[in-house]
């Protein structure tokens, strides 16, 4: 892949960054028939953002429509990859199991399960002793109920990454590293039209750019007077090795108490929770108290016998928190030749393939068709209309 030296001076389109949702929607312009598609990215390498820190799973079962209308329209994109595209992916469509402990948690996740059917998600309700079935050693004693759902899964973040972007570059797509965007150009200071990008290697001009920089989205946007409202969370994972009792199957565990996950990872597992003390932050220095304190017991409440588990490896990555929980995806108002998809809070990994299908429909139809993403737009939160997701991992 070329370095940024010989910057293109003008393009079709350019996409702001090379982590999962640039790398889609630089395809899917590309097939769209967006001529000159150029994508930016700033690191020597792909998905070296919050894409190739995630945990990679894709799942249905969320507590907003839009969530579960984007999961039924992105989540076979990923499954189907290999079969669509003949470039290996690493799959495994073993589900996400949701565990309940409490009477009104357990209410909650059975009415999102009839929404989630409503929409054509399969989900199933199960009772404690299928989910100790299900994975032998779960503690479920406190558990009054279970949703699972077999068509969730887990992929592997880079190869979804580099996939895509070989076949952006296959429809005719350009990709260079060490190429950062030092401002998005407008028509006159704060004008109503994008002509381009500037870099370190100069100027680029383009009808189109599709800003696509995950947590760092927002410092380019404010210069153009737009709050992007995208917060830097810090989440820590651990690998661990092997250990006796260590599951078989790879389906994603969730403690709706801590939200504490767990799925088979290699010979161990790999387990994640939300810190309890969480201030936005960009630093990813990794915290061994957290892991001692807050990880390794929710954990254990989980599966008890990761006690016997050694520490493989951990790394801190940045969740891309919006306030409602939901991306910000769409045109920008007063600003033609912007389009911008950021602040997935978690779940970008599986929403990025159909956000990239939708963002190119915006290109070239002037409106998303797949799914219905009109409530997403970015400025939903000056209008005073944020929407609700409680099932944040
Ligand atoms: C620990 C962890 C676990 C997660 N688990 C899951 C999961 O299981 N499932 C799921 O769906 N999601 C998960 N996520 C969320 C997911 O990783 C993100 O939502 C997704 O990767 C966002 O992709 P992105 O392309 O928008 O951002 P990034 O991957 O961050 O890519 C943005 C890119 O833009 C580049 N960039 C920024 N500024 C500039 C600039 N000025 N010029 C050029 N390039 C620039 C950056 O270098 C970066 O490569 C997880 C995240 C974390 C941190």
């Amino acid at each position: 892949m070329a370095g940024s030296e010989g910057l293109p001076r003008a393009a079709g389109a350019i996409v702001v960054g090379g982590g999962i949702v640039g790398v889609c929607t630089a395809y899917e312009l590309a097939v769209a028939g967006v001529r000159d598609v150029v994508l930016l990215e700033r690191e020597a390498g792909l998905g070296l953002g919050s894409t190739g820190r995630c945990a990679g799973g894709f799942r249905h079962q969320y507590s907003s429509e839009v969530n579960v209308r984007l999961s039924l329209a992105s989540a076979p994109l990923i499954r189907g990859f290999t079969e669509a595209h003949g470039l290996p992916l690493d799959v495994h469509v073993d589900g996400y199991l949701f565990l309940c402990r409490d009477e009104a948690t357990w209410a909650g996740y059975q009415g999102a399960a009839a929404m989630q059917r409503r929409l054509g998600a399969r989900v199933e309700l199960l009772d404690p002793a299928a989910c100790a079935a299900f994975i032998p050693g779960l503690a479920v004693d406190e558990v009054v109920g279970a949703t699972f759902g077999p068509d969730d899964g887990i992929a592997d973040p880079s190869g979804l990454v580099n996939g895509y972007a070989t076949i952006a570059r296959g429809a005719g797509a350009t990709i260079r590293l060490g190429a950062r965007v030092t401002a998005i150009r407008t028509s006159g200071g704060g004008g109503s039209r994008v002509l381009g990008v500037s870099t370190a290697a100069g100027d680029i001009d383009a009808p189109l750019v599709v800003l696509a920089g995950g947590v760092w989205s927002r410092a380019l946007a404010s210069p153009l007077g737009v709050d992007l409202a995208v917060e830097p969370h810090a989440r820590q994972l651990v690998q661990t090795t092997d250990f006796p009792g260590r599951p078989e199957r790879r389906t994603l565990v969730i403690d709706t108490a801590s939200m504490c996950f767990f799925h088979r990872e290699g010979n161990g597992v790999l387990m994640g929770v939300p810190p309890m003390a969480d201030a936005p932050t960009f630093s990813i220095m990794t915290d061994g108290r957290f892991v001692a304190e807050e990880l390794v017991p929710a954990a254990m409440r989980l599966l008890p016998s990761i006690e016997d588990a050694g520490f493989a490896t951990t790394w801190v990555g940045l969740y891309e928190m919006t306030p409602d929980h939901h991306p910000v995806i769409g045109p920008i108002r007063g600003l033609d030749g912007l389009l911008v998809a950021t602040g997935f809070s978690g779940h970008g990994f599986q929403h990025a393939p159909i956000t990239g299908k939708l963002l190119a429909e915006i290109a070239t139809t002037g409106a998303a068709r797949t799914v219905d993403i009109s409530a997403l737009r970015p400025e939903r939160f000056a209008d005073g209309e944020p929407i609700v997701e409680a099932f944040v991992v």
